[in-house]
């Protein structure tokens, strides 16, 4: 079938949108939603997922999708996330046009398409830096287990045998895809994506760039625009669900009983009540004051203020509300509201109609608690639209009197450009009030005084999934309060659905199992290809140095000859380095402190046990590039005799530049020992060695 890649939304006819299920492109059959064009009103596309067979996607994942991404390693999957971002992102521009339908400005647009693809390059580069290129992750140190050392622990991490179903909300149809899947393909779990219907013509058409790009395996991905039917009733305890939107719908999704039942995986990030304090001594002059004005008309505003992390409750000194308020009132006043495709309008309407009716029952019950200080209820102006057909909807700011008492600005999150003030007179104060949004996903403090800042991080952290501590000195280069970042973590506690998101590889592991490997060290790390103290070494009469990366073997060991560190040794070293700490120059010295006798410098013992297994002529190895966990166990005194053992303990093989040297990175376990064969230092060094094949 030829896919209509992009839908045109000034087209005359709305065109039905295709589901991908098990591989082919699907209308559903029976009743469609319609989807409006949210400027226009116009009916542009309607979807719906009828007779389409929720449990035979489940399975193609499970049969298809599952064993051909557990297949690969993390750096291919890695590699298979960058070129997928490439493909994407070199279709922006289409994007851009359908996403105007959406109400999204050109700026919303930027955070959900460029955003969305951001996190899979961002991916795209985790997965090659901090997973091994193997299909499993293993992870944390060796667990001793026993005192002789035969029996040691180890976790390793391994892709989940189901689907994971990405459940999406309306407002990112681009990054709320694309952030689930970037952690969930490079885990190695293929996934079941179901965009909220309202704004899935957007999500369809980045998706059908997916399917078109080959980059990703038959199976990876499959697409529900509509409803989601009996899907969840076909997962099972391999499976993950993924879900975005209302507190009320997670309560609802994560009781059913096929949820229940196999203790599926069930990840909600939900409604949010996200606070921003202006600290005590960020008073009207300051630059603090200038940027959490700023800050909070931005958050207001971006995405017509339709995102989970937007700033709802804005905490300020009791003596600054009014000021606050005319500073905020002023910034919003010049945003101009209409048609985000007509110039110089700086915010769009709501999604749809549809919300501009939930976001007004929200208003209602904070009007109850709260005073409007700016903006009006009803029809706004607008410019390029006609505000009655598009689902256009006022900037309102509240201001509520006793928010201790007054509860609804707490309680009830209004989905839109809505914020209300509440004035605090101590930090304590702040906090509790902060805490009153019974769990939220991100809250953020504006203050020069750090003090301030430790006192609201320590006493709201709890409370909040991200902090934002913004001051002066982060005004250039603060991401700001709204953004979840790849690196960081995305999810909130309580009513902000108890999940967590992204956070680097942590967010990659929500989608494999956890487990704990009991055996000896020689045969774990055969199991998980990293060598482990006390497993049995191998080797040959080759110098591992002179050994090319795909030649050397995990476990592969070289033992050295011994030399003995003298006290001229200590002198000298003393003298080269300029370091003569007292511990190093005699045996008096050394007893004014923890030693009973005068010690050699730790990093003269490193010295010479380099000196004791490089080997010096040109070959394999190109570079000594760092240098991990070193631990000093044992002093070494003048007369000792020192030796080392350098065990090959994991390898990566690393992207070769076009015009660069093919090479991998060689982890090597050191152990140096003393005459009595007792370690004194301990480390892992790591060397770029020569492959043979690029
Ligand atoms: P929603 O109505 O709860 O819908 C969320 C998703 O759930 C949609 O894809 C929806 O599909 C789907 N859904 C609803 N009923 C379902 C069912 N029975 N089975 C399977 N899927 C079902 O929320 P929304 O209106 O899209 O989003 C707005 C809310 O999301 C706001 O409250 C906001 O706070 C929250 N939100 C949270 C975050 C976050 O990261 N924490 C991000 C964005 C939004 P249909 O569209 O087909 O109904």
């Amino acid at each position: 079938m030829t896919f209509p890649t992009l839908l045109d939304p000034t087209g005359a006819a709305p065109r039905q949108l295709f589901n991908y299920a098990a591989g082919e492109w699907v209308h559903g059959t029976g009743a469609t939603a319609p989807l409006h064009h949210a400027v226009t009103g116009r009916v542009i596309a309607e979807a719906g997922s009828g007779g389409i067979d929720f449990a035979d996607m489940v399975q193609h994942a499970r049969t298809v999708g599952g064993p051909a991404l557990r297949a690969l390693t993390f750096h291919q999957r890695a590699r298979m996330l960058k070129g997928l971002a490439q493909h994407l992102m070199a279709r922006v521009e289409g994007y851009y046009a359908v996403s105007a339908a959406t109400g999204a400005t050109r700026r919303d647009g930027w955070v959900d398409i460029e955003g969305g693809i951001g996190t899979l390059f961002a991916y795209a580069s985790r997965g090659r830096r901090e997973f091994p290129d193997e299909p499993f992750h293993v992870e944390g140190p060796t667990e001793t287990l026993s005192k002789g050392g035969t029996f040691v622990g180890r976790h390793i991490c391994v892709p989940l045998e189901g689907v994971a179903v990405h459940i999406n909300a309306f407002n990112f149809p681009v990054w709320g895809m694309l952030e689930k899947l970037a952690p969930t393909l490079l885990a190695g779990v293929p996934a079941i994506v179901k965009p909220a219907t309202i704004t899935s013509f957007l999500t369809e058409a980045v998706f059908a760039d997916i399917i078109a790009s080959g980059v990703l395996p038959a199976g990876s991905v499959q697409l529900i625009c509509g409803s989601a039917g009996d899907l969840l009733d076909h997962l099972d305890g391999q499976c993950a669900v993924a879900f975005t939107g209302s507190a009320d719908t997670a309560r609802l999704l994560r009781q059913r009983d096929a949820i229940v039942q196999h203790n599926v995986r069930f990840n909600a990030e939900a409604d949010s009540l996200n606070f921003s304090m202006l600290g005590p001594d960020a008073t009207p002059g300051t630059e603090e004051f200038a940027l959490f004005i700023r800050e909070v008309a931005n958050e207001m505003t971006s995405k017509a203020g339709q995102k989970c992390t937007a700033i709802r409750r804005t905490l300020v000194p009791e003596s600054l509300v009014d000021e606050v308020a005319a500073a905020i009132g002023a910034r919003l006043a010049g945003i101009v509201i209409g048609d985000p495709a007509v110039e110089g309008v700086r915010m769009g309407p709501l999604a749809a109609q549809a919300q501009v009716g939930e976001v007004q029952r929200a208003v209602d019950a904070i009007g109850h608690d709260a005073e409007l200080v700016y903006g009006e209820v009803g029809l706004p102006d607008v410019t390029g639209a006609d505000a009655a057909r598009g689902a256009f909807y006022p900037i309102l700011l509240f201001a509520s009197a006793d928010p201790l008492r007054r509860t609804a600005p707490h309680d009830v999150e209004a989905f839109g450009p809505v914020n209300t003030l509440m004035p605090y007179r101590t930090v304590d104060e702040a906090i509790a009030l902060a805490r009153r949004g019974r769990g939220s996903l991100v809250g953020s403090v504006f203050t020069g005084d750090d003090a301030v800042a430790r006192t609201m991080a320590l006493g709201t952290a709890a409370h909040h999934g991200r902090l934002l501590l913004a001051n002066r000195h982060t005004a250039t280069e603060s991401t700001g309060h709204g953004s979840p970042l790849p690196g960081l973590v995305h999810g909130g506690p309580g009513r902000a659905g108890g999940g967590e998101e992204m956070g680097g590889a942590r967010g990659v592991l929500h989608y494999m199992q956890r487990t704990a490997l009991q055996g000896s060290p020689t045969t774990l790390s055969r199991v998980v290809h990293q060598h482990m103290p006390g497993a049995a070494p191998c080797g040959d009469a080759v110098h591992p140095f002179r050994k090319h990366f795909e030649e050397l073997a995990i476990g592969e060991t070289l033992i050295t000859a011994s030399r003995t560190i003298t006290a001229d040794d200590v002198d000298r070293f003393s003298a080269l380095s300029g370091d003569h700490f007292y511990a190093h120059q005699s045996d008096q010295m050394a007893r004014l402190g923890v030693f009973e006798r005068r010690v050699a410098h730790g990093y003269l013992v490193l010295s010479a046990s380099a000196g004791l297994f490089v080997d010096p002529a040109p070959g394999p190895v190109l570079a000594n590039y760092g240098l991990e966990g070193l631990r000093f166990v044992q002093p070494v005194h003048p007369g000792d005799a020192i030796h080392a053992r350098l065990t090959c303990k994991q390898k990566t093989a690393k992207d070769t530049p076009a015009d660069g040297i093919p090479q991998g990175i060689v982890a090597w376990d050191v152990e140096v020992r003393n005459q009595a064969d007792e370690p004194v230092a301990v480390y892992t060094i790591l060397t770029l060695v020569r492959r043979r094949r690029g």
